[in-house]
């Protein structure tokens, strides 16, 4: 065992360092090879050793590099190299961390993390929250909470009786919400279509005098960090409207509640600590490993009772809390650690520093394409930037191009009409010189694609 770990902790180690070298992009070569896996199952066992060299030999080099610096498709991130340890340290553990009195150091450790979090993102402390897989999911949990709360109000257990036969709940929703919240909104019987869409401005935020008169139970659902601008919907006035109407207040933050956290951005995030629930994603900005996202509830109570199982044979009452009582799953991996190993690490200025850097490294981006005579197309209040080449073939091309040379990797998009690169910064690893390295290489590309 000591041999494999030992030998498998080195290949992980030469795997990031190589990182920094490489393309971004697996090569045709190495996408060449990985039908390899494609094997039919073997009748008998292999050396352990042999199964961990096949997934490196293969595996490796066929990956996208997004553990290194030079990424900036979707909104990614990196892992800390301290969460990436704690997440090899928490898995050797194994624990099943549902309840306190069976894994009481998981479940102590992620109510830490959940008490540094709340006081990090300046939402309410009283709130609770849930360790989760990502924003999907996160937003999934939250919003059942308001569910839960909406149709109790007028007198529905929704959680006894489901939705058959309740109250219809208004569902209000920016155009531009993040195709995953729908998804959520489906899953909990909301309806991805049975929505109220409310129009957008420029930068994809909510109009909030769009807003229709509210009556009965609803949710609002808005957004932190759109997922192209960065852009955030004017959450404190929808916030003001909501609650005199009696409404329930999602956010969903899943990169842009970190913005809370750093001096020069917390004016975005002001009075998001208003609303009644957030989503957002630790794998994003705060740089641990897949899959980890938080949703967060200010009426613990209610989250609790959307999510909790109450079956006899589970102890109930700890010193501190069953993660299962908050969360869609019962078994599930203590991913809190790694949340915990990050903000131990990083301390309050770290995070900030992280990052004020991402969004000083996309500034940077915007000015020189700028400068170089490109299009920004949004207000870069944040980490993304969105740049168009020109016309949406020549801009594909230029992408296209980009992501085959191999010096950084950039998706494409399209806003409001206009086929764009969109540039995001959110890895702790990006440096001032990756940043330098991949301007160079984009107008490099740019200016020879144009030709
Ligand atoms: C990324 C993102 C999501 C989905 O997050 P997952 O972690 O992929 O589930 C939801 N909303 C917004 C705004 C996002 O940026």
């Amino acid at each position: 065992m000591r041999q494999l770990l030992e030998s498998t902790a080195a290949r992980a180690i030469r795997y990031l360092e190589g990182l920094y070298g490489r393309q971004v992009a697996p090569g045709e070569d190495a996408i060449g090879e990985i039908p390899r896996f494609d094997e039919s199952l073997p009748d008998d066992t292999t050396e352990a050793e042999l199964i961990l060299q096949m997934l490196d030999e293969v595996g490796s080099p066929a990956s996208m590099a997004m553990a290194g610096p030079r990424f900036y498709g979707f909104v990614i991130g990196g892992s800390l190299p301290v969460a990436l340890a704690a997440n090899w340290l928490a898995t050797a553990w194994d624990q099943n961390s549902a309840l306190y009195q069976v894994t009481p150091a998981t479940a102590l450790i992620e109510n830490v993390a959940l008490r540094w979090l709340l006081d990090l993102l300046k939402l309410p402390s009283e709130s609770g929250g849930a360790f989760v897989t990502g924003a999907t999911v996160a937003n999934f949990t939250a919003l059942a909470a308001a569910r839960h709360v909406v149709l109790e109000q007028v007198g529905w257990n929704v959680e006894a009786e489901g939705l058959f036969g309740a109250p219809p709940i208004t569902v209000i929703v920016g155009e531009e919400a993040h195709p995953t919240l729908f998804k959520s909104l489906g899953l909990l019987g909301l309806g991805r279509s049975r929505v109220v869409k409310v129009s957008i401005d420029t930068q994809g935020r909510m109009r909030s005098e769009s807003i229709p008169t509210i009556a009965g139970p609803t949710i609002i659902c808005t957004q932190a960090g759109n997922v192209n601008t960065g852009g955030f919907d004017p959450i404190g006035t929808i916030c003001d409207i909501a609650h005199e109407a009696g409404a329930w207040v999602h956010v969903d933050g899943a990169f842009g509640l970190w913005a809370a956290t750093a001096p020069s951005r917390a004016y975005l995030t002001e009075d998001i600590k208003n609303a009644d629930s957030w989503a957002t994603d630790a794998h994003k900005w705060l740089n641990v490993p897949y899959d980890s996202g938080l949703a967060i509830v200010r009426d613990t109570d209610a989250l609790r009772a959307a999510m909790a199982i109450t079956a006899e044979y589970l102890p109930t009452s700890t010193p501190y809390r069953n993660p299962s009582d908050y969360t869609p799953e019962l078994s599930r991996r203590s991913r809190g650690v790694e949340i915990w190993a990050a903000l131990r690490h990083l301390g309050r200025k770290g995070v900030a520093e992280l990052i004020e850097r991402c969004c000083r490294h996309a500034r940077r981006f915007a000015e020189e394409l700028g400068k170089a005579g490109y299009q920004i197309l949004n207000e870069v209040v944040l980490n993304q930037v969105l740049v168009s080449f020109g016309d949406p073939e020549t801009t594909n091309r230029v992408i296209a191009a980009i992501q085959a040379e191999g010096t950084c990797w950039c998706g494409g998009t399209t806003w409001q009409g206009h086929t764009a690169m969109r540039i995001s910064v959110s890895s702790w690893a990006t440096t001032d010189d990756d940043v330098d390295r991949s301007i160079d290489a984009i107008l490099r590309i740019v200016r020879h694609q144009s030709r």
